[in-house]
């Protein structure tokens, strides 16, 4: 199985990969948990590379084919081969973030994107996406308290909202892969609500 955790910035995905993983464990299966951008060595040197640059220094289109050429060497590499095994992987973000933030909020061509997911995917999608949901001004108060750390998250805060109605476009257009999780709620609910999820996944 592929699941993918996604959502825009502070609202508690790191926490909650770490439950899923906790879940998945506990149902006895042994998951490799990865992450987007990154995930291989050279996965996480481009990743290093798009974090640490100036915003004005980085053209929007090479940002793109970064998060794609990042991409297309995790799965080569790693989420392919584990699949083929037979192992469930889980991604912290995957091309559903390249749609939201490189399609949504930056404004490039949606088709380029798909384009772009045809060639380095070709038939391969998740299975299962949770989206944490959260009200831009929310999960601004949680990053405010946490600290900024790359360029990505000193964006404006209509842009952390494109995000978020990126996310939500895609989640309508495909509610059979989706679910999407009020992340408001407070933390044991929000983690009651992916255990119902994950659970629902399996026993299909
Ligand atoms: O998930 P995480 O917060 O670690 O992601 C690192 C940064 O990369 C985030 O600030 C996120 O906004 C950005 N990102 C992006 N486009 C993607 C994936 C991540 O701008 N497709």
């Amino acid at each position: 199985c592929f699941i993918t955790l996604e959502g825009s910035e502070g609202v508690g995905k790191s926490t909650n990969l770490a439950f899923v993983q906790q879940w998945l464990e506990k149902n006895g299966f042994q998951p490799l948990m990865t992450r987007e951008p990154g995930g291989t060595p050279m996965a996480e040197e481009i990743r290093e590379l798009l974090l640490t640059q100036r915003d004005e220094d980085v053209s929007e289109k090479a940002e793109l084919l970064l998060m794609f050429a990042a991409r297309a060497q995790h799965l080569d590499e790693k989420i392919l081969p584990e699949l083929a095994r037979g192992r469930c992987v889980v991604s912290d973000r995957f091309t559903d973030a390249t749609y939201a933030y490189q399609g949504y909020a930056r404004g490039l061509n949606l088709d380029w994107i798909a384009q772009l997911e045809q060639l380095v995917q070709e038939t391969v999608r998740p299975d299962l996406t949770i989206l944490l949901d959260l009200s831009t001004d929310v999960a601004r108060q949680r990053m405010n308290k946490r600290g900024t750390t790359d360029r990505f998250e000193q964006e404006q805060a209509q842009f952390f909202d494109r995000v978020r109605q990126g996310y939500l476009v895609r989640a309508k257009a495909e509610p059979e892969r989706f679910a999407v999780i009020d992340a408001s709620q407070a933390l044991e609910q929000v983690q009651q609500d992916i255990a119902d999820v994950l659970q629902r996944f399996f026993d299909q």
